[in-house]
């Protein structure tokens, strides 16, 4: 009985340090550009939850000041299509997801305001997967081409 946990844990320290040279031959080798902004699939992340790196794991929810999405096409609320007060724009917006949970939306030309009748839920329903981090505004503004 004893032998066997033995050796199953033996076996699962070298599964460990496997993985670390792994990590490590990846930091002497690093990726290229274009992938350092990928989260790494899930699968892994369960796979080896204590393994990650900090710059690969995914950040929850409370470690971001937001989500955002561009929105390209009217954005209907309550059955109205949604303009712009400032600037009567109704096509094209980023869609913020705040910490709160507040939305606010951002027209082209840049006026944002927040939006009451959408929310978190609302927003998780109609956003992809995330799949970049951005570590300013202006940088997710620009990646969503605005
Ligand atoms: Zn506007």
């Amino acid at each position: 009985m004893f032998r066997r946990s033995r050796a199953d844990r033996a076996f699962r320290e070298a599964q460990r340090a496997g993985y670390a040279l792994l990590q490590q031959v990846h930091a002497e080798w690093p990726l290229p550009d274009h992938t350092t902004g990928a989260v790494a699939p899930a699968a892994s992340e369960a796979l080896v939850p204590d393994f990650l790196p900090p710059d690969l794991r995914v950040p929850s929810r409370q470690e971001v000041e937001g989500l955002m999405m561009r929105w390209e096409q009217p954005l209907v609320i309550d059955g109205e299509v949604r303009t712009c007060t400032e600037c009567g724009g109704y096509r094209d917006w980023i869609v913020f997801c705040l910490r709160d949970d507040s939305v606010w939306l951002r027209c082209r030309a840049g006026h944002q305001v927040q939006e009451p009748r959408l929310d978190a839920a609302w927003y998780n329903r109609n956003s992809g997967p995330v799949d970049r981090w951005h570590s300013t505004l202006e940088d997710g503004l620009r990646h969503l081409g605005h």
